[in-house]
Order: C-alpha cells, then sequence, then structure tokens
C-alpha cells in the first residue's frame, strides 16, 4: 500500500527503539551486550502498587472508567501537585492518560492547528517535533549548548518566535541532557510567552529524578497567567518504575483539560482500569522507593560524571536531573548514528545517537543500569574513544 496519509509521511520512526531492537538482536545471537541505551528505571514496581493492581482485578474493576479517569485517581494527583509543587488544579483539570507520552501527544492535538509553530529546545525528547507534525504543526528548534548547560535562554526563546508561534516545549528535568531549569530561567521564559499568549508545554515527567541542591520547578507555579497558559504533562513511569503500566496525566486551565479528555474519550478511552488504581497506591503508598531510587541514581550519575570526565575527546555537562548523559563527541568527527553503530558492533555497548534528539555529534548514555553495566559499558566506550 502506497497511499499512506501526507501526515505520517512526514513522521520519523522512533530511532531509540532501533537502538534497542538493534542490541536485542545481537543479544539474541548469544552476544554479551552493555546496554547504555535504556530509558526506563531497571528496578521492578514497588510490591504494594503491584498489590493494589492485583486487588482492584479481583474486585472486578474491570471494566470501563470515565475517560479522564477514575475520580479518586483525579483527586489524588490534584493532591499530589498542590503538595509538591504548589499549583492548584481541581480533579477536573487532572486526565489520567495511558502514559506520559498520551499525555503530550492530546495537549499538543488539543492546541496545534495546521501552520502552528511550535518551538523546542533542541535536544529534545524523540516524540516532541514527530506528535507536533502529526497535529499539522511545525516544530521550530532553538539550537542549545554545552556551555549555557543545554537549557534555552529567554532571549533565544523569543528570537526563535514569529506570528504563528503557538506553543513552546520544556522538558525539565530533560531527557536527553538532564538540563534543569532554575526558576529564575523559568520566569524569563514564561515572560516572553506571556508576552504573545503562547502556550507552554510542561513535561515533568522526571520530577522526582533531581540531584544535589537542585530542586524542580513547575512553572505553572509562578503566577497565575502563568498558570492559566500552562498544560503540565506527567506519569509514573519513572518516579515508580511503571514503564509498562502506561499511566500519566495532564493538568490543565479548565477549558483545555475538557478538550484533552474529549479527544481522548474518542481515541483511546480510559487508561487501563486496573492500572489507575496501581496508580492510586503509588501516590497514596510510602514514596521511600521514589527516594531510595533518586539516592542510587545519584551513586550512579557521580560515578559515570567521574569515568566520562576522564575520556580524552569527549565532553559532558553534569546533568542534575533524570538519568541520562549527553555526551559531546564531536571531536571524534563521526556521525552519532556511525559512531553508535560501530560502538554496539565492536564494543558492544548501546548508546542512542544524538540525532535522534537533534544533535548528530553526540550519543545518550544513560545509567539507569547496574554499577557492573555502567563500568564496564563506560571502560568500553573509553576504549573506543581512545582509539579514535
Ligand atoms: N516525556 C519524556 C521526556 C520521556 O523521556 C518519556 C519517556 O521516555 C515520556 C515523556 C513518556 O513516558 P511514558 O512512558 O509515561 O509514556
Amino acid at each position: 500500500m502506497d497511499n499512506l496519509s501526507s501526515r505520517i509521511e512526514k513522521v520519523t520512526p522512533s530511532l531509540t527503539l532501533a537502538v534497542t531492537n538493534q542490541a536485542k538482536a545481537l543479544q539474541a545471537q548469544g552476544e554479551e551486550i552493555y546496554g547504555l541505551a535504556g530509558g526506563e528505571p531497571e528496578m521492578d514496581t514497588p510490591d504494594h502498587i503491584k498489590e493494589a493492581c492485583y486487588r482492584a482485578l479481583k474486585e472486578g474493576k474491570t471494566k470501563y472508567t470515565p475517560a479522564a479517569g477514575i475520580p479518586e485517581l483525579r483527586e489524588s494527583i490534584a493532591t499530589k501537585l498542590m503538595a509538591d509543587n504548589n499549583v492548584e488544579y481541581s480533579a477536573k483539570q487532572i486526565c489520567v492518560t495511558s502514559g506520559g507520552k498520551q499525555a503530550c501527544f492530546n495537549a499538543i492535538l488539543a492546541m496545534v492547528e495546521e501552520g502552528d509553530e511550535v518551538v523546542i529546545p533542541s535536544p529534545y525528547w524523540v516524540s516532541y517535533p514527530e506528535m507536533v507534525r502529526l497535529a499539522g504543526g511545525e516544530p521550530v528548534f532553538v539550537e542549545t549548548s554545552e556551555k549555557n548547560g543545554w537549557k534555552m535562554t529567554a532571549e533565544e526563546f523569543e528570537e526563535a518566535m514569529s506570528p504563528r508561534t503557538k506553543m513552546v516545549i520544556l522538558n525539565s528535568p530533560s531527557n536527553p541532557t538532564g538540563a534543569v531549569y532554575t526558576e529564575e530561567e523559568l520566569r524569563a521564559i514564561g515572560e516572553v510567552a506571556l508576552s504573545e499568549d503562547i502556550v507552554i508545554l510542561s513535561d515533568e515527567i522526571y520530577e522526582k529524578l533531581v540531584y544535589g541542591e537542585t530542586k524542580h520547578v513547575s512553572i505553572s507555579s509562578l503566577s497565575q497567567e502563568l498558570y492559566d497558559l500552562t498544560v503540565v504533562c506527567h506519569g509514573f513511569a519513572k518516579a515508580y518504575s511503571m514503564t509498562g503500566w502506561r499511566v500519566g496525566y495532564t493538568a490543565a486551565p479548565e477549558k483545555l483539560a475538557a478538550a484533552i479528555s474529549n479527544i481522548q474519550g474518542h481515541t483511546s478511552s480510559n487508561a487501563t482500569t486496573f492500572a489507575q488504581y496501581g496508580a492510586l497506591a503509588a501516590l497514596e503508598g510510602p514514596q521511600d522507593f521514589v527516594n531510595d531510587m533518586r539516592d542510587e541514581y545519584d551513586v550512579r550519575r557521580q560515578f559515570m560524571l567521574g569515568r566520562l570526565a576522564s575520556i580524552p575527546n569527549v565532553s559532558v555537562v553534569d546533568p542534575k536531573g533524570a538519568f541520562y548523559f549527553f555526551v559531546n563527541c564531536a571531536p571524534l568527527g563521526l556521525k552519532s548514528q556511525n559512531l553508535c553503530d560501530k560502538l554496539l558492533n565492536r564494543y558492544k555497548v548501546a548508546a542512542v545517537p544524538g540525532i535522534a534528539f537533534g544533535n548528530d555529534s553526540a550519543v545518550r548514555l544513560s545509567y539507569c543500569t547496574t554499577l557492573d553495566v555502567i563500568n564496564e559499558g563506560v571502560s568500553r566506550f573509553e576504549e573506543f574513544c581512545r582509539s579514535h
């Protein structure tokens, strides 16, 4: 069939999934692969969350729920947003989605029209540009640099704006760079957005993974005006190691929240019923898992930072959040896909080419894996860099 929609013709398949598949194929042939390409915590979901889900199943919670989610989960998310982020939403402003990915897509579909421009700081999470294209919009990239900690400044944002700009996408903490915007930086970006009524999509899925003195700030909490322009996209995947559960949410001003629920009501309906009960237990149960996981990742982050900093021909910025290093490999003079192919085939290390995130001279290395894998993977990466 060669008459696919022009919409889909513009969309590039996910490179991150391609790398994982390539690594899996080598593993299936018996090769030992050091996986630094992952995008999910390697720990299992905590037991009390699984048990809440089993209980829901046993109690027959196996039918449709309202499209926007079970009322008690929407309430609990609103309570969380107040407690953690100091921002007031009512349950009806929350839409529970099938993962943070659907949260972002729903928000983009609800706001972006044919020909609208969406400002995206680059490097960016792989799916944003494709979601914007699927909605008929055009991504406008703002190249950030290592010297700015991979963050977009308010001035750069302003320069990228045009009369067609409808939305800006912020992702703090960031995948792939680990950059975390400070309150001051968010206020400055917010001022620019307010000056032209640009909608802010704030993807906060890595909120719980911030290290040291770093604080996560939600832009919607900074003023009523910013609240009125912001849609928060969030999820349970990264904080509670629930990637396969597919539960996320949006929090938005009422009109936008209703539009998002409407879209979802006609596309996927509710997120899986019993998974929603697991998500409820995640929010309402003990939070030690989240804190322990963050502490553990901080150990791995510091270990990896020390190792990467001593490798010649590459450079890194100390990531303040998430679980990735975005390693600048420009001096090696290789295109990122070529670099990752060599790294995988010769050195058995899986990494994601920077081109997937809009930067062709970097690679993304994750530390959401064991210290042993990190140690051996980075040693091999070092060997590779020294031999080039
Ligand atoms: N946003 C960012 C920045 C991500 O990195 C991811 C997943 O990798 C998501 C959203 C989507 O998460 P979920 O698994 O909840 O759909």
